[in-house]
């Protein structure tokens, strides 16, 4: 079993106070706070190894590209791709999901064909689709959540057809805690021959991801909802898919050959990472996924589980609140709303608590809209939050609820 108390002290910021009180940060759906292992592999990246990794002759050129190489090896062990080559880092899951949209759009959707999402998609998972539908007289098809909040599998069967050409969905629905039954969905769509991506923003924080067991096409999340750096993410894809696909933005590093008629390309992963890349991010993220294993992602799992089912007993005991879905199975948060109070003044009066938390639309106007909501109070957890914090987070509602 995992020890709290120990890990708590990994991370330097959850020593801070807010307003006065000890800052209770379940907000770890939006992004998750740092161990002082990654903010200073940050530093002594700057410190000892700061370079550009490209055509490197020097010492620390060579030095940089080592990490930054040993980072991908990381990622790709940790989703347990087959070779580092499937890791393409980007800057978070909104530019790997957009990245993906437009080469797959390019090279895949014709007029008529159809993108298959769900009604839980976050905006960035909703959106590049849309352009890439656009551009190419493809159609948006959604299968929908029943009331629980869960996918109904029945449909999405029935949704998936001979046009169906891409497949995407989310691991975890950011606004409800949803777990999708990724593996089941995945060889659905891809029985039908449709190309499957998925959107692990909210997954790889808390489980365990296997992409080949999942047997999906393509997985993309963000380093910062996995205690590593904003502004790097990674997207696995099947090698021999990312060799057949266009490139999608172009410029130094990414190509073999350039002349004014014609331009080669260099191999993947490079071939889709222009530019000089975060390299402090990669290596960090790659520290991240250390500090992940070394407390071991199933210790994180069965104490997170513990904590949800803690806090969903806390929070049904609280008068008057609604929780918004009831999924099968619930990853690292809640939706919920107190009628009668905004949930914005819900926020406020939970961060004068020293509680941080989101509130609004989650980026997932769709699903809310599903449950006739526009916003709702969303407390999310992480590996070092503690039952005290969900007493107080608890008890603070009450409060609020009482005041109604
Ligand atoms: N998808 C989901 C399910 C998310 O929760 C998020 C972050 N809220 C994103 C995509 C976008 O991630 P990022 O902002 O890191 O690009």
């Amino acid at each position: 079993m995992l020890d709290v108390e120990k890990i708590r002290r990994d991370f330097p910021i959850l020593q801070r106070r807010v307003h006065g009180k000890p800052l209770v940060w379940l907000d770890n759906a939006a992004t998750t706070q740092k161990p002082q292992s990654v903010i200073g592999r940050i530093t002594r990246f700057y410190e000892h190894e700061n370079s550009n990794t490209h055509s490197g002759i020097h010492a620390l050129a060579l030095e940089a590209a080592d990490a930054y190489e040993g980072a991908r090896a990381k990622v790709a062990a940790f989703l347990n791709a087959a070779v580092a080559e499937e890791i393409v880092f980007v800057r978070g899951t909104t530019e790997g999901l957009n990245l993906l949209a437009a080469i797959l759009g390019e090279a895949q959707l014709q007029p008529d064909d159809e993108i298959l999402l769900t009604q839980a998609e976050h905006h960035s998972n909703i959106v590049p689709w849309q352009i890439a539908a656009k551009k190419t007289g493809a159609v948006i098809r959604v299968a929908p959540m029943d009331d629980n909040g869960d996918i109904i599998l029945e449909e999405y069967e029935r949704l998936i057809g001979p046009r169906t050409r891409i497949a995407t969905f989310t691991h975890v629905s950011n606004a409800l805690g949803s777990v999708l039954p990724v593996a089941e969905m995945a060889a659905i769509a891809r029985r039908a021959g449709a190309t499957v991506v998925i959107d692990g923003a909210q997954g790889v924080p808390h489980r365990r991801v296997d992409v080949r067991a999942i047997d999906c096409d393509f997985y993309v999340f963000s380093g910062h909802k996995l205690f590593g750096p904003t502004g790097i993410g990674a997207v696995y894809g099947r090698k021999a898919l990312w060799e057949a696909l266009p490139p999608w933005q172009t410029g130094g590093g990414m190509i073999d050959q350039v002349t004014f008629e014609k331009t080669t390309f260099a191999d993947p992963p490079w071939k889709f990472e222009p530019g000089t890349c975060s390299l402090a991010g990669a290596i960090a993220l790659g520290t991240a996924i250390d500090y992940v294993n070394s407390v071991g992602m199933e210790a994180i799992e069965a104490w997170e589980t513990q904590l949800l089912a803690y806090a969903g007993e806390g929070l049904r005991s609280v008068p008057g609140l609604r929780m918004v879905g009831n999924p099968r199975e619930r990853g690292g948060l809640y939706s919920i709303t107190l009628p009668g109070i905004a949930d914005a003044r819900v926020g406020k009066l939970l961060d004068e608590a020293g509680i941080a938390v989101r509130t609004g639309a989650h980026c997932a106007q769709p699903i809310l809209a599903r449950f006739g909501l526009t916003s709702t109070v969303r407390p999310s957890f992480s590996l070092y939050n503690t039952r005290e914090e969900v007493d107080l987070l608890v008890e603070t509602l009450r409060l609020i609820s009482a005041q109604r």
